[in-house]
Protein backbone atom coordinates (compact mmCIF):
# COMPACT_ATOMS: atom_id res chain seq x y z
CA UNK A 1 0.00 0.00 0.00
CA UNK A 2 1.18 3.64 -0.80
CA UNK A 3 1.53 5.41 2.66
CA UNK A 4 -0.72 7.78 3.26
CA UNK A 5 0.95 12.03 2.70
CA UNK A 6 2.59 13.26 5.82
CA UNK A 7 0.83 15.23 8.13
CA UNK A 8 4.04 17.42 9.30
CA UNK A 9 4.35 20.99 8.55
CA UNK A 10 6.99 22.49 6.84
CA UNK A 11 9.39 23.56 9.19
CA UNK A 12 8.40 21.19 11.86
CA UNK A 13 11.44 19.45 13.25
CA UNK A 14 9.94 15.63 11.84
CA UNK A 15 9.60 17.77 7.97
CA UNK A 16 12.71 15.93 6.08
CA UNK A 17 14.73 18.23 4.66
CA UNK A 18 16.64 15.69 3.00
CA UNK A 19 15.74 15.05 -0.77
CA UNK A 20 16.76 11.13 -0.12
CA UNK A 21 14.04 11.09 2.75
CA UNK A 22 11.30 12.16 0.93
CA UNK A 23 12.69 9.65 -2.76
CA UNK A 24 13.89 7.11 -3.09
CA UNK A 25 17.10 7.11 -4.56
CA UNK A 26 19.41 4.49 -6.58
CA UNK A 27 21.95 5.93 -4.03
CA UNK A 28 20.23 5.15 -1.27
CA UNK A 29 18.98 1.96 -2.27
CA UNK A 30 22.43 0.45 -3.28
CA UNK A 31 23.61 1.67 0.50
CA UNK A 32 20.84 -0.55 2.10
CA UNK A 33 21.74 -3.78 0.09
CA UNK A 34 24.85 -3.85 -0.28
CA UNK A 35 25.98 -1.87 3.36
CA UNK A 36 28.24 0.54 1.54
CA UNK A 37 28.60 3.64 -1.02
CA UNK A 38 27.90 2.02 -4.40
CA UNK A 39 28.44 4.37 -7.63
CA UNK A 40 27.43 4.13 -11.01
CA UNK A 41 30.46 4.48 -12.99
CA UNK A 42 29.76 5.84 -16.95
CA UNK A 43 31.53 3.85 -19.62
CA UNK A 44 31.69 4.83 -23.24
CA UNK A 45 32.34 1.61 -24.98
CA UNK A 46 32.24 2.94 -28.57
CA UNK A 47 29.17 1.36 -29.36
CA UNK A 48 26.89 3.87 -32.59
CA UNK A 49 23.22 4.40 -32.53
CA UNK A 50 20.83 2.70 -35.10
CA UNK A 51 18.55 5.78 -35.15
CA UNK A 52 21.39 7.61 -37.70
CA UNK A 53 23.20 4.71 -39.72
CA UNK A 54 19.26 3.41 -40.83
CA UNK A 55 19.03 0.55 -39.28
CA UNK A 56 16.10 1.79 -36.98
CA UNK A 57 16.06 5.56 -38.74
CA UNK A 58 18.22 8.28 -40.05
CA UNK A 59 19.12 11.50 -38.68
CA UNK A 60 18.97 10.36 -34.86
CA UNK A 61 16.21 11.95 -32.12
CA UNK A 62 16.12 15.91 -32.61
CA UNK A 63 17.64 16.44 -29.37
CA UNK A 64 20.94 14.47 -29.90
CA UNK A 65 23.83 16.29 -29.96
CA UNK A 66 25.18 14.30 -33.20
CA UNK A 67 29.07 15.24 -33.47
CA UNK A 68 30.24 12.26 -31.79
CA UNK A 69 29.19 10.29 -34.55
CA UNK A 70 31.68 11.35 -36.53
CA UNK A 71 33.71 9.13 -38.58
CA UNK A 72 37.03 10.78 -37.10
CA UNK A 73 35.83 10.72 -33.62
CA UNK A 74 38.59 8.66 -31.56
CA UNK A 75 38.26 5.51 -30.14
CA UNK A 76 37.49 5.66 -26.32
CA UNK A 77 40.10 4.37 -23.97
CA UNK A 78 39.21 0.33 -23.19
CA UNK A 79 36.73 -0.50 -20.49
CA UNK A 80 39.34 -1.26 -17.99
CA UNK A 81 40.81 2.17 -18.38
CA UNK A 82 37.82 3.76 -17.84
CA UNK A 83 36.66 2.20 -15.14
CA UNK A 84 40.54 3.05 -13.49
CA UNK A 85 40.17 6.12 -14.03
CA UNK A 86 36.55 6.88 -12.86
CA UNK A 87 37.08 4.89 -9.98
CA UNK A 88 39.87 6.76 -8.58
CA UNK A 89 37.65 9.96 -8.89
CA UNK A 90 34.76 8.66 -7.18
CA UNK A 91 36.49 7.17 -4.77
CA UNK A 92 38.58 10.38 -3.63
CA UNK A 93 35.34 12.75 -4.14
CA UNK A 94 32.79 9.75 -2.62
CA UNK A 95 34.33 7.36 -0.51
CA UNK A 96 33.14 4.44 -2.74
CA UNK A 97 34.69 1.22 -3.10
CA UNK A 98 32.37 -0.68 -5.10
CA UNK A 99 30.64 0.10 -8.85
CA UNK A 100 28.37 -0.51 -11.32
CA UNK A 101 29.54 -0.56 -15.06
CA UNK A 102 27.28 2.15 -16.40
CA UNK A 103 27.26 1.51 -20.16
CA UNK A 104 25.45 4.90 -21.00
CA UNK A 105 27.16 6.56 -24.64
CA UNK A 106 24.48 5.67 -27.20
CA UNK A 107 22.95 2.31 -28.05
CA UNK A 108 24.79 -0.09 -25.74
CA UNK A 109 22.92 -3.36 -27.14
CA UNK A 110 23.65 -2.12 -30.31
CA UNK A 111 26.40 -5.05 -31.76
CA UNK A 112 27.03 -8.43 -32.41
CA UNK A 113 27.11 -10.69 -29.29
CA UNK A 114 30.39 -11.65 -29.09
CA UNK A 115 31.29 -7.97 -28.86
CA UNK A 116 28.91 -6.79 -26.02
CA UNK A 117 29.92 -9.89 -24.39
CA UNK A 118 33.50 -8.77 -24.10
CA UNK A 119 32.77 -5.37 -22.90
CA UNK A 120 30.18 -6.58 -20.27
CA UNK A 121 32.71 -9.16 -19.46
CA UNK A 122 35.51 -6.65 -19.30
CA UNK A 123 33.58 -4.83 -16.52
CA UNK A 124 32.89 -7.28 -14.36
CA UNK A 125 36.19 -8.84 -14.22
CA UNK A 126 37.41 -5.87 -12.06
CA UNK A 127 36.54 -7.04 -8.46
CA UNK A 128 34.97 -3.93 -7.19
CA UNK A 129 32.78 -3.61 -9.81
CA UNK A 130 29.21 -5.44 -8.82
CA UNK A 131 27.02 -5.18 -12.14
CA UNK A 132 26.19 -3.45 -15.24
CA UNK A 133 23.45 -1.09 -16.16
CA UNK A 134 22.93 -0.99 -19.82
CA UNK A 135 21.52 2.23 -21.56
CA UNK A 136 20.03 1.44 -24.51
CA UNK A 137 16.83 2.13 -26.85
CA UNK A 138 13.53 -0.09 -26.41
CA UNK A 139 13.83 -1.53 -30.00
CA UNK A 140 17.29 -2.35 -29.89
CA UNK A 141 17.03 -5.24 -27.01
CA UNK A 142 17.15 -9.03 -29.06
CA UNK A 143 16.43 -11.94 -26.84
CA UNK A 144 20.28 -12.73 -26.90
CA UNK A 145 21.35 -9.59 -25.65
CA UNK A 146 18.69 -10.10 -22.40
CA UNK A 147 19.63 -13.97 -22.42
CA UNK A 148 23.61 -12.75 -22.08
CA UNK A 149 21.87 -9.95 -19.11
CA UNK A 150 20.11 -12.64 -17.43
CA UNK A 151 22.71 -14.76 -16.98
CA UNK A 152 25.07 -11.94 -15.51
CA UNK A 153 22.43 -11.69 -13.00
CA UNK A 154 21.89 -15.32 -12.39
CA UNK A 155 25.59 -15.10 -11.25
CA UNK A 156 24.30 -12.39 -8.59
CA UNK A 157 25.69 -9.43 -10.34
CA UNK A 158 23.73 -6.20 -10.07
CA UNK A 159 22.01 -5.72 -13.62
CA UNK A 160 19.93 -2.53 -14.88
CA UNK A 161 18.59 -2.55 -18.59
CA UNK A 162 17.94 1.28 -18.68
CA UNK A 163 15.13 1.57 -21.57
CA UNK A 164 15.15 5.13 -23.25
CA UNK A 165 11.70 5.85 -24.16
CA UNK A 166 11.27 9.51 -23.26
CA UNK A 167 7.78 9.67 -24.02
CA UNK A 168 4.66 7.36 -23.85
CA UNK A 169 2.73 9.11 -26.37
CA UNK A 170 3.74 8.31 -30.00
CA UNK A 171 2.83 11.34 -31.78
CA UNK A 172 5.57 13.06 -29.37
CA UNK A 173 8.21 10.59 -30.18
CA UNK A 174 7.52 10.50 -34.20
CA UNK A 175 7.92 14.35 -33.78
CA UNK A 176 11.32 14.23 -32.19
CA UNK A 177 12.26 11.28 -34.82
CA UNK A 178 12.62 8.81 -31.96
CA UNK A 179 12.15 5.81 -34.71
CA UNK A 180 10.55 3.89 -32.02
CA UNK A 181 6.59 3.95 -30.08
CA UNK A 182 5.72 2.63 -26.69
CA UNK A 183 4.52 -0.53 -28.13
CA UNK A 184 8.42 -1.42 -28.25
CA UNK A 185 8.65 -0.35 -24.77
CA UNK A 186 5.98 -2.72 -24.14
CA UNK A 187 7.43 -5.76 -25.60
CA UNK A 188 10.83 -4.80 -24.11
CA UNK A 189 9.87 -4.32 -20.91
CA UNK A 190 8.01 -7.61 -20.31
CA UNK A 191 10.61 -9.74 -22.05
CA UNK A 192 13.21 -8.26 -19.78
CA UNK A 193 10.77 -8.48 -16.70
CA UNK A 194 10.36 -12.44 -17.93
CA UNK A 195 13.75 -12.95 -17.63
CA UNK A 196 14.00 -11.12 -13.66
CA UNK A 197 15.68 -8.11 -14.88
CA UNK A 198 15.38 -4.61 -13.41
CA UNK A 199 14.09 -1.92 -16.09
CA UNK A 200 14.52 1.63 -15.36
CA UNK A 201 12.37 3.93 -17.73
CA UNK A 202 13.99 6.71 -18.89
CA UNK A 203 12.07 10.06 -19.28
CA UNK A 204 12.63 13.31 -20.59
CA UNK A 205 10.24 16.14 -19.27
CA UNK A 206 9.51 19.33 -21.42
CA UNK A 207 9.69 17.39 -24.93
CA UNK A 208 8.43 19.67 -27.73
CA UNK A 209 4.19 19.76 -27.61
CA UNK A 210 4.57 18.11 -24.10
CA UNK A 211 3.93 19.45 -20.27
CA UNK A 212 2.83 18.31 -16.78
CA UNK A 213 -0.14 16.30 -18.28
CA UNK A 214 1.65 14.93 -20.82
CA UNK A 215 4.78 13.74 -18.20
CA UNK A 216 1.88 12.68 -16.21
CA UNK A 217 0.44 10.38 -18.64
CA UNK A 218 4.06 9.16 -19.63
CA UNK A 219 4.69 8.38 -15.92
CA UNK A 220 1.47 6.82 -15.58
CA UNK A 221 1.85 3.66 -18.83
CA UNK A 222 5.66 2.85 -17.69
CA UNK A 223 4.92 2.40 -13.92
CA UNK A 224 1.60 0.46 -15.26
CA UNK A 225 3.84 -2.16 -16.87
CA UNK A 226 6.20 -2.59 -13.24
CA UNK A 227 8.94 -1.04 -14.16
CA UNK A 228 11.88 -0.93 -10.84
CA UNK A 229 13.22 1.98 -11.79
CA UNK A 230 12.99 5.82 -13.27
CA UNK A 231 15.56 8.16 -14.85
CA UNK A 232 14.13 11.69 -15.05
CA UNK A 233 15.89 14.37 -17.52
CA UNK A 234 14.56 17.88 -18.19
CA UNK A 235 15.22 18.35 -22.42
CA UNK A 236 18.30 20.51 -23.25
CA UNK A 237 18.45 22.32 -26.25
CA UNK A 238 22.14 21.61 -27.44
CA UNK A 239 24.24 23.07 -30.35
CA UNK A 240 24.24 21.07 -33.64
CA UNK A 241 20.90 19.51 -33.09
CA UNK A 242 17.30 20.42 -35.16
CA UNK A 243 15.89 20.63 -31.61
CA UNK A 244 18.41 24.02 -31.58
CA UNK A 245 16.94 25.34 -34.60
CA UNK A 246 13.57 25.20 -34.02
CA UNK A 247 14.76 26.67 -30.60
CA UNK A 248 16.18 29.42 -32.75
CA UNK A 249 12.83 30.13 -34.47
CA UNK A 250 11.16 30.11 -31.62
CA UNK A 251 9.12 27.27 -32.24
CA UNK A 252 10.26 24.96 -29.15
CA UNK A 253 10.34 26.97 -25.73
CA UNK A 254 11.86 25.24 -22.88
CA UNK A 255 10.90 24.95 -19.40
CA UNK A 256 11.47 27.45 -16.66
CA UNK A 257 13.75 25.95 -13.84
CA UNK A 258 10.11 26.50 -11.34
CA UNK A 259 8.20 24.34 -13.62
CA UNK A 260 10.42 21.68 -14.21
CA UNK A 261 10.73 21.33 -10.08
CA UNK A 262 7.03 20.99 -10.11
CA UNK A 263 6.18 18.92 -12.49
CA UNK A 264 8.96 16.28 -10.98
CA UNK A 265 7.18 16.93 -7.31
CA UNK A 266 4.31 16.07 -9.48
CA UNK A 267 6.07 12.77 -10.76
CA UNK A 268 7.49 12.13 -7.73
CA UNK A 269 4.06 11.91 -5.79
CA UNK A 270 2.60 9.63 -8.15
CA UNK A 271 5.60 6.84 -7.92
CA UNK A 272 5.07 3.81 -5.70
CA UNK A 273 7.75 4.37 -2.93
CA UNK A 274 9.63 0.72 -4.11
CA UNK A 275 10.08 2.24 -7.70
CA UNK A 276 14.31 3.41 -7.61
CA UNK A 277 15.30 7.10 -9.02
CA UNK A 278 17.91 6.98 -10.45
CA UNK A 279 17.98 10.59 -11.70
CA UNK A 280 16.05 13.09 -11.05
CA UNK A 281 17.57 15.68 -13.67
CA UNK A 282 20.50 15.89 -16.32
CA UNK A 283 22.82 18.36 -17.17
CA UNK A 284 24.32 19.29 -20.17
CA UNK A 285 28.28 20.72 -20.74
CA UNK A 286 28.36 24.62 -21.20
CA UNK A 287 30.42 24.07 -24.02
CA UNK A 288 27.22 22.74 -26.04
CA UNK A 289 24.33 23.56 -24.17
CA UNK A 290 21.96 26.90 -25.39
CA UNK A 291 18.75 26.44 -23.10
CA UNK A 292 17.91 26.31 -20.79
CA UNK A 293 20.25 27.63 -18.91
CA UNK A 294 19.51 25.97 -15.52
CA UNK A 295 20.80 22.88 -17.30
CA UNK A 296 24.10 23.55 -16.34
CA UNK A 297 23.75 23.35 -12.48
CA UNK A 298 22.86 19.93 -11.14
CA UNK A 299 22.53 21.00 -7.17
CA UNK A 300 20.13 23.82 -7.83
CA UNK A 301 18.02 21.58 -10.56
CA UNK A 302 18.23 19.24 -7.32
CA UNK A 303 17.87 21.75 -4.55
CA UNK A 304 14.64 23.58 -6.51
CA UNK A 305 12.98 19.92 -6.49
CA UNK A 306 14.00 19.44 -2.92
CA UNK A 307 12.42 22.41 -1.92
CA UNK A 308 9.50 21.86 -3.91
CA UNK A 309 8.90 18.41 -2.21
CA UNK A 310 9.27 20.94 1.40
CA UNK A 311 7.17 23.17 0.57
CA UNK A 312 4.13 20.88 -0.08
CA UNK A 313 5.42 18.45 2.46
CA UNK A 314 4.80 15.56 0.39
CA UNK A 315 7.21 12.74 -0.65
CA UNK A 316 7.03 9.85 -3.16
CA UNK A 317 4.12 7.83 -3.26
CA UNK A 318 2.45 10.33 -1.65
CA UNK A 319 -0.19 10.16 -4.61
CA UNK A 320 -0.04 7.05 -6.26
CA UNK A 321 -3.72 5.31 -5.46
CA UNK A 322 -4.63 6.21 -9.02
CA UNK A 323 -2.16 3.49 -10.45
CA UNK A 324 -3.25 -0.10 -11.75
CA UNK A 325 -3.42 -2.94 -8.92
CA UNK A 326 -0.07 -5.05 -10.59
CA UNK A 327 1.87 -2.10 -9.72
CA UNK A 328 0.48 -0.94 -6.42
CA UNK A 329 1.31 -4.84 -5.34
CA UNK A 330 4.84 -3.95 -5.65
CA UNK A 331 4.66 -1.08 -3.46
CA UNK A 332 3.30 -3.94 -0.69
S1 LIG B 1 19.45 10.18 -28.36
FE1 LIG B 1 20.16 8.04 -28.35
S2 LIG B 1 18.80 7.01 -29.79
FE2 LIG B 1 18.61 9.20 -30.22
S3 LIG B 1 20.11 9.61 -31.87
FE3 LIG B 1 21.13 10.05 -29.91
S4 LIG B 1 22.19 8.14 -29.37
FE4 LIG B 1 20.65 7.64 -30.93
Amino acid sequence: MCPAPSTSTPGSPQAPRVLSERVHTLGQDLLRRYGQRVHKLAINAGFTCPNRDGTKGTGGCTFCNNQSFSPNAQEPPSVTAQIAAGRAVLARRTGARRFIAYFQAYTNTYDRIERLRARYDEALLIPDVVGLSIGTRPDCVPEAVLDLLAGYRAQGKEVWLELGLQSADDETLARVNRGHGFAEFQSATRAAQRRGLKVCAHLIVGLPGEGRDAALRSLERVLNLGVEGLKLHPLHVVRHTRLALEWERGDYVPLTLDDYAGICADLIERTPPAVVFHRLTGTASRSILLAPHWCAWKWAVLNRIEAELYRRDTRQGARCAHLEPPCLARTA
